[in-house]
């Protein structure tokens, strides 16, 4: 498909999740507390989730791009609506990855091809993005989804 790796193709289907660099290497966007350094994902602008930090502001900051297997689980039947199934829907593994530096735990879909069987806790996981749906206007609407890391 022309363009596909390109990334301008990589619209998030969410604004503000995830960025790509200019050779179209994706990162995760997370909060971080000036005060106390807790990590917040999806990020947010304000409100520290540490109930010991009265910290108030978020500063956005790229996450880990490889983490490990915490959990993971597949999904065999497509999503109620509004979520956007691909028909005929195919089966998919979704995988929590606990990223250890930031100590936070990110739950994404796993690329096509790899299925819960493929997996397994404490596997080494590395971002990407894949498709997810394409919008009105034609343009392909992406999320971040873990790999199998090489
Ligand atoms: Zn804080």
């Amino acid at each position: 498909m022309p363009g596909s790796t390109d990334a301008q193709a990589q619209l998030p289907a969410i604004e503000g999740w995830f960025a790509t660099d200019d050779a179209g290497v994706p990162h995760l966007i997370a909060g971080k507390c000036t005060q106390c350094g807790t990590y917040v994902f999806p990020p947010r602008d304000n409100g520290c989730p540490n109930p010991a930090c009265d910290g108030d502001a978020l500063e956005q900051v790229p996450l880990s791009r490889r983490g490990k297997v915490w959990s993971y689980t597949e999904n065999r039947y497509p999503p109620p609506a509004p979520y956007p199934a691909a028909d005929p829907f195919e089966p998919f593994a979704i995988a929590a990855v606990e990223l250890a530096d930031e100590g936070l735990i990110i739950l994404g879909k796993v690329v096509d091809g790899t299925l819960a069987a493929d997996l397994k806790v404490g596997m080494e996981m590395e971002l990407t993005t894949m498709p997810l749906y394409t919008d009105e206007d034609g343009f392909v609407r992406s999320v971040h989804a873990w790999r199998i890391a090489e």
